[in-house]
C-alpha cells in the first residue's frame, strides 16, 4: 500500500510503498476512510522544530487523526462488528512502566503513538489495539468520526481551564483546535466566548459558521494593542493560548484577570519570556494542555452526535489521500482549515 510518510529529518514527506499491516493478538485491521491533516502534520513536514524526537524513528508514516471500517480482529473482538466505523484513539501507554502499573496510565512515559512515534493514518490500512478502537455513534459519519481526535484535544483543554457558567473566555488562535476551544466554551455555557485571529479570513469564516459572533483580527498589529481598547478594563476569566506562538502568552496575560487561568494549547518552537512578577502579583495560573485522557473520547463522540452539523463546518477541504503533499502545502501556507484526506476517493 502507499503510505504518506516521513523518512528524513529535513522539509517535506514523501509517498512510500509499504507492507499492509497483520494485527497481532487483541488488534483490528482498520480500513481507513477519513484522516484529517493537522497543524502537527505541518510541523512535521516542514521540520520546523519540536520533534526532533522523530528523527531516529524515520521513515514513519504520519496522520493521527482518522477514523476507518474494522475489517478484522486477531483475538477477542471486545464487541467490534467487522464493517463498524471507529474513531481511533492514536496514543497507547506501555502498560509496564511505574504510571501505568499504579494506574495512571496517562501519566505513561513511554507511550506510543500513532502519527508520531508509530505509523500513523495518511495510508489506506492501519491497525489499532481493540481498545482504542471506540465505535462511531449512530449518526456518526466518517469524516465526523476524524474529528474526534482534535476535539477531544479541544475538551481537554476547556476541562483544563475549568470552564464553567458564566465565564468570559478568550481563545487567541483561530484554528481547528481554537475553533473547536471556542465551540466547547460555549456549551459549558461561558456568558462571553471572544476569539482572536491575525489575517486569517478563511478560518474566520469558518468560525462564523460554527456560530462564533465575536471574532477579532488584529491583522499586522499585535495582540495588546488590539484588545487594549475594549478589554483593558474589562479582562478574562480564561485564556486559551492556540497559536504556537509564544509571545502571545506574555500579551494574552496582560488581559487575564487575577487568579484568571491561561491554557498553553499550542506546540512552541521557541522558549517565552514571562513578566514573572506581574505573575506573582495577579497570582495567574498558567496550565499546559495536551493530548486528551481516554474517559474525554466519549463525552467528544456524544457531541458528534448533537452538535455533528455545525462541527462539519470545520472541514473546509476534502481530497483523496493521493493529494496529501498538495494538502499540507495548503495547510502550511493557510489556505485551508481543517482538510480530510480519504484514502478510497
Ligand atoms: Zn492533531
Ligand atoms: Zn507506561
Amino acid at each position: 500500500m502507499k503510505a504518506l510518510q516521513k523518512t528524513a529529518p529535513t522539509f517535506g514527506v514523501e509517498f512510500r510503498e509499504v507492507p499492509r499491516p497483520v494485527p497481532g493478538p487483541g488488534e483490528a485491521l482498520i480500513e481507513i476512510t477519513a484522516a484529517g491533516v493537522c497543524g502537527t502534520d505541518v510541523h512535521i513536514f516542514e521540520w520546523s522544530g519540536g520533534y526532533d524526537f522523530m528523527a531516529p524513528l524515520l521513515p514513519l508514516t504520519l496522520g493521527h487523526e482518522f477514523a476507518g471500517r474494522v475489517i478484522d480482529v486477531a483475538g477477542d473482538a471486545n464487541g467490534l462488528a467487522p464493517g463498524a466505523l471507529v474513531a481511533v484513539i492514536p496514543s497507547t501507554p506501555c502498560g509496564s512502566c511505574a504510571h501505568c502499573l499504579s494506574g495512571a496510565a496517562e501519566s505513561c512515559e513511554r507511550r506510543s503513538a500513532k502519527g508520531t512515534s508509530a505509523d500513523g493514518g495518511f495510508a489506506p490500512w492501519i491497525t489499532a489495539p481493540v481498545v482504542n478502537c471506540l465505535a462511531a455513534p449512530n449518526g456518526v459519519d466518517d469524516e465526523l468520526a476524524a474529528l474526534a481526535e482534535p476535539l477531544t484535544v479541544a475538551q481537554e483543554a476547556v476541562l483544563k481551564g475549568g470552564v464553567t457558567r458564566g465565564d468570559r473566555v478568550l481563545v487567541i488562535g483561530p484554528g481547528t483546535i481554537g475553533q473547536a476551544i471556542a465551540l466547547y466554551a460555549r456549551m459549558a455555557e461561558a456568558a462571553e466566548v471572544v476569539v482572536v485571529g491575525k489575517n486569517d479570513l478563511l478560518r474566520f469564516e469558518t468560525l462564523r459558521a460554527l456560530g462564533l459572533r465575536d471574532l477579532i483580527d488584529i491583522g499586522d498589529g499585535d495582540l495588546e494593542t488590539a484588545l487594549a481598547s475594549r478589554f483593558a478594563d474589562q479582562k478574562f476569566d480564561i485564556i486559551f493560548e492556540a497559536t504556537g506562538v509564544p509571545e502571545v502568552v506574555q500579551e494574552g496575560l496582560a488581559f487575564l484577570r487575577k487568579e484568571g487561568v491561561l491554557v498553553v494549547a499550542g506546540i512552541h518552537p521557541r522558549r517565552a519570556a514571562l513578566d514573572l512578577t506581574r505573575l506573582v502579583r495577579e497570582r495567574h495560573q498558567i496550565r499546559g494542555t495536551q493530548r486528551a485522557p481516554r474517559h474525554v473520547w466519549p463525552r467528544v463522540l456524544d457531541s458528534l452526535v448533537t452538535e455533528g452539523e455545525r462541527i462539519r463546518h470545520m472541514i473546509t477541504h476534502r481530497m483523496p489521500l493521493d493529494h496529501g503533499v498538495e494538502a499540507l502545502e495548503l495547510a502550511r501556507t493557510r489556505r485551508a482549515s481543517k482538510i480530510i484526506l480519504s484514502p478510497g476517493v
